[in-house]
């Protein structure tokens, strides 16, 4: 292994070449030349223990690369070593019940990775293995360039280069380029740079793309000014000879995120509050949640909304509201609290613990409310026999006063 290349690369490189080096090989591509043996000399002694990194098992290495989409490593140690004591093995994920799988996902958010992840556990599983290329990777649901051509150096010592937001960092300031890395040409750029420059050898392939990435993730950070004096290719940065550095890479403004509004109700009765599950495709498909209505309803509006799903207002305790950050929109949220009457329509499932039951990351802090009003509610015991009205003083509590000035919550 060691020498394949992609299907149409050596088209990419040649464009590369004559678009971005002008030359075939400029001082600019010189110097990128001659980056592996310093970069992976450091790497071998310096790159933080990672429990993916000692292992050639693809199993292991996807699913570090799925849960690492969108999450930091602190954030992902954690879920790693839980998700793998579960499913040590890709049959045993493909196996898994659903509800197992979510719970264990529960928290890293973008809960359309885990489903993805169990989707092609069963092909892999049916098929007898992984794909060893990458292109077989690439076939493979929730499986895109990046995580296809990381598993197949990682594991199968193919010479793709993986181009994450570290590398499109760490190459764009080497090379002193000022292209917007929001354009999918530049990452196609880079990606054909690195790969011009991938090593030979076999142990080299292997951890070529972690020891740029981890070179962007510890050194040549994001966030602040590069620790050039610290970095072992300094001596081949042209950004750092020429003092770009800290303004690379450029990235052009992201369009600004839809603002959805919504009222979520943390409906109790009978020591239980009320979840339903979301619709089986699109966001946060299929997990479970508090019953919300879409917009921000005041007092009377909102208890017209219980009374539309059949349900007696008996006594609305509070009223907070907590906003999440996806990726293209935020979710304002305004969250009653309130005990009532009834069963609600078909589909309202009443639990007395919330542990059991997957509730995405999105509604955290209504989550942590109504955890907070169910020990609550077993300790008074008949105390709300009087019907109270919304949030009026008869209510006890002071609207808003509970978490009113909102939360901000952010994932996938
Ligand atoms: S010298 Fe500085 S800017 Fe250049 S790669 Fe190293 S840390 Fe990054």
């Amino acid at each position: 292994m060691g020498t394949n290349r992609s299907p149409g690369l050596e088209k990419t490189l040649s464009f590369s070449r004559d678009l971005c080096y002008n030359l075939p090989m400029n001082e600019n591509a010189m110097k990128l030349s001659r980056l592996p043996p310093p970069l992976l000399a450091w790497y071998r002694g310096n790159a933080r223990d990672l429990p993916w990194r000692s292992t050639q098992d693809p199993y292991r290495i996807w699913v570090s690369e799925i849960m690492l989409q969108q999450t930091r490593v602190a954030a992902v140690l954690g879920y790693y070593a839980r998700f793998l004591e579960s499913f040590p093995t890709v049959e045993a994920l493909a196996s898994a019940p659903e509800e197992a799988l979510m719970k264990l996902w529960e928290g890293l958010g973008y809960y359309s990775r885990a489903r993805n992840l169990q989707r092609a556990a069963r092909l892999v599983a049916d098929r007898g293995g992984f794909p060893d290329t990458y292109a077989g990777l690439l076939k493979l649901p929730g499986i895109g360039d990046y995580t296809a051509a990381a598993i197949a150096s990682a594991a199968f010592a193919r010479r793709e280069a993986a181009v994450d937001g570290n590398v499109l960092r760490v190459v764009t300031r080497l090379t002193d380029d000022h292209s917007d890395i929001a354009a999918p040409r530049t990452k196609q750029n880079i990606r054909a740079r690195v790969q011009e420059i991938f090593p030979e050898a076999e142990a080299d392939v292997r951890i070529f793309n972690q020891s740029l990435m981890e070179l962007g993730a510890t050194v040549c950070v994001p966030g602040g000014p590069p620790k050039c004096l610290l970095c072992p290719v300094r001596e081949l940065c042209l950004g750092r000879e020429r003092g770009t550095a800290e303004r690379l890479p450029v990235k052009a403004p992201q369009k600004s995120r839809r603002v959805e509004e919504k009222t979520v109700f943390l409906l109790l009765r009978e020591g239980e509050a009320a979840l339903r599950k979301r619709p089986a495709s699109g966001l946060l498909a299929g997990l479970w949640e508090f019953p919300n209505v879409e917009g921000a309803l005041d007092e009377p509006a909102a208890a017209a909304a219980v009374r539309a799903w059949g349900l007696a207002p008996r006594a609305w305790r509070n009223r907070l509201t907590a906003r999440h950050i996806f990726s293209h929109a935020e979710w304002h949220m305004t969250c009653y609290t309130l005990e009532v009457r009834g069963r609600g329509p078909e589909g309202f499932v009443w639990v007395d613990n919330l542990e059991q039951h997957a509730v995405p990351a999105a509604f955290a802090r209504c989550r942590e409310e109504a955890e907070r009003a169910l020990g609550e509610q077993e300790n008074e015991h008949g105390i709300l026999e009087e019907e109270r009205g919304p949030l009026g003083p008869k209510a006890g509590k002071t609207p808003g006063t509970q978490g009113g000035e909102g939360s901000a919550s952010k994932s996938p």
